[in-house]
Order: C-alpha cells, then structure tokens, then sequence
C-alpha cells in the first residue's frame, strides 16, 4: 500500500487529521504511521530528517537566531470501537482525533508547507506517549539523542481546545506510617494503636490550606490529598501500623526538593516515604517566540495543572508550553473527536506566529 499522506492531503489541516486517525497506532504499534511520516518528511527538500525508534525529527537550519520545537506524540490509547473516522456536521470523530493527532496534523501540514519559518524549527512526532515513561518518545530522545531537543522554546500540540495551556505543576506522593505495638483489644492498654495515631495525619491535611501562585499572570492552585488509607491486621488485634498515601499537587515555583521539604514540615514527627515524583515546569512565556506565539494566539494563557511533557523540555532548560486543537476533556474518551473550526484556527495561527519572516 502506498503512502496515504499524500501532496493533497498534507495541504488541509483537516483532511490530514482524518487521515492520521484512520492510521492505528496505538502505543508501542506505532511502525506504520511512522513510517508514513518520515517519507513525508525526506521528501521535503528543506527539511532534514533522522528516526530513532519509531520517533521520527526533522528540522529546518536557516541560520535563524531562535529555534523553536513543535511536538507531538504519535500514539492513541487503546482503540476503543471508533475507528474508521466518521465526520458529523464539523466534528471528526475517532481514536486520538483530540489527543493528538489533529495538533500533529499541524505539525506535519507546517512542516511540509512552510519552506521559509521566521525561526528555525525542530518537529519531533514521537512514540509511546501515553504509557510508562520508559517508553516514551521524548525520554529516550533525552538520553539518547538530547541534541534533539535543543531549541530555545517548544509548544507541544496536546489538546487545550485553542488556548495556551503554560507549564505545568509537579506532583509528589507519598506515604505517611504511623507505627504501633500489636494488643489483644481485651488488653488494648498493652498496646499502642496506629490507626488512632494517624488521626493526627488527617487532622493536619483536615486543617493544611493550599496555596494559589501566580507565575507570568498563570494561576496554580496548589492541593494536598489524602488518596489511600491502609491499616488493621485483624478485628481482634490492636494494630501496629498504619500508611495514609498522600498527593501533593505543587505550583511550578518549587522545585521536587522543596516539595518534599516541605512535606516534612507538614508532617513533622512522622515517617515519610517518597512514592513518586516529577518536576513541574515554569510558565517561561519570557522567551521572545513565547510572546509572539500568546500574540499570534491573542488570548490569554492558561495554567496547566496536570503534568504534561512540556516539563521534559523544562528540565532541560527549553521553555515548553501546551496549545492544540482537541478539547482536553475528550482525550481518551470513547466519543473523541475535534471541531474541524479548531483545526482551521490552530492552522491559521500557526502560520501567523511562524510565517512572517
Ligand atoms: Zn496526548
């Protein structure tokens, strides 16, 4: 079969969505779009192109001062009975429409449209996004070829339904023990119960006020949860432990080591043991294609309060920030789809900000 992304289809936006979508790909079977995508690429004689796993770059080098990365990632969940494509009025509907593939038809129709970018352009359409991160694109990308990934600011193309969505917070959970001494509850004064000991743990999330940060005019609202309680051997023993999980959402202006610090300000006096943890990334709309890109947009941006990749670039000193077509709400939804009037917008956008060379 040949290559369905042909000349006519990488021209509209739109078309080119339906037609990623109707290439399955989902996690770790990403071969064929792939595939696809790079002879796509190596056609475009301005463009020059390197894979690595089924994560495929190409980039532009003018000589322009700035460099700035386009990313998506070109995995979907699980198909879940919505594949073929199917179109209704203005929305296209089916596996990855919102999440992501109409944010890399962007990408793919910019990369294969625009010759002359006003900065020079790194697009990475990457694999395995949506599951462990040791799969995932941009992670083996940042061991293996960090090269890659140099620019100066990179928007990825995950669904914000049009809106800038900048950085994005941290997260850190972790497991607060109380400890006891094991009793018959005949005799429960022989024993030291550590169920009652973790009330003071609840009493202390009960009574924690979260923080609301502004960074760059984004809002971060911060939240501390209790989100697993475990304890209890036995109705008739008094119990020597007990863990209460808990996940702190933090804002971007502290780092995973001042989260954690400041967890063990919060729960003074108990044990804590760290469960997971990943950085947050700052706004960083201070970069000069960061303020042409919110004017392209013309609205104001957003915090991001989940994590996203963006905080990848982040870590390695790349302001990162999200804007694509889909609506967030939809991602991974049995009836995805994307408003074609987004895709167009996203389109004319994009080539607004990257155009006027
Ligand atoms: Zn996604």
């Amino acid at each position: 079969m040949g290559n369905p992304l042909t000349p006519d289809v990488l021209v509209d936006p739109v078309v080119l969505t339906r037609t990623l979508v109707d290439i399955e790909s989902v996690s770790r079977d990403e071969k064929t779009i792939a595939d696809c995508v790079e002879d796509v690429l190596r056609r475009a004689p301005h463009l020059s192109t390197e894979r690595h796993g089924n994560t495929v770059m190409a980039r532009t080098d003018l000589g322009r001062d700035q460099r700035v990365v386009l990313a998506g990632h070109l995995d979907t969940v699980p198909v879940n009975d919505n594949l073929p494509s199917t179109v209704v009025d203005d929305l296209i509907y089916g596996c990855g429409t919102a999440d992501m593939k109409s944010g890399v038809a962007l990408a793919l129709h910019l990369a294969a449209t625009l010759p002359d970018p006003r900065y020079d352009l790194t697009y990475l359409f990457y694999e395995s996004e949506e599951i462990e991160s040791q799969f995932n694109g941009l992670h083996l990308l940042s061991q293996h070829r960090p090269e890659w990934l140099a620019a100066d600011f990179a928007v990825l193309l995950e669904p914000t339904y049009g809106v800038v969505e900048a950085g994005c917070q941290g997260t850190l959970r972790v497991t607060v023990r109380t400890r006891g001494r094991r009793a018959h509850p005949a005799r429960a004064w022989r024993g030291v119960n550590a169920i009652h000991a973790a009330g003071e743990v609840l009493r202390r999330l009960g009574d924690y006020r979260p923080r609301t940060v502004t960074i760059d005019g984004c809002t971060y609202r911060e939240g501390l949860s209790a989100v697993r309680i475990t304890g209890g051997v036995a109705g008739n023993v008094i119990p020597d432990e007990c863990a209460v999980e808990v996940d702190l959402r933090f804002a971007p202006d502290r780092t995973e080591q001042q989260a954690l610090d400041h967890l063990h300000e919060v729960f003074a006096g108990f044990e804590l043991e760290v469960t997971d943890s990943a950085p947050g990334a700052l706004p960083g709309l201070d970069a000069a294609p960061a303020r042409d890109f919110v004017t392209a947009v013309g609205s104001e941006p957003a915090a991001k309060l989940g994590w996203t990749d963006v905080s990848r670039f982040s870590a390695l000193g790349v302001p990162a920030l999200n804007y694509g077509p889909g609506d967030p709400m939809l991602a991974h939804a049995p009836d995805e789809h994307v408003e074609i009037g987004k895709i167009r917008d996203g389109a004319a956008t994009l080539h607004r900000w990257l155009a006027a060379y």
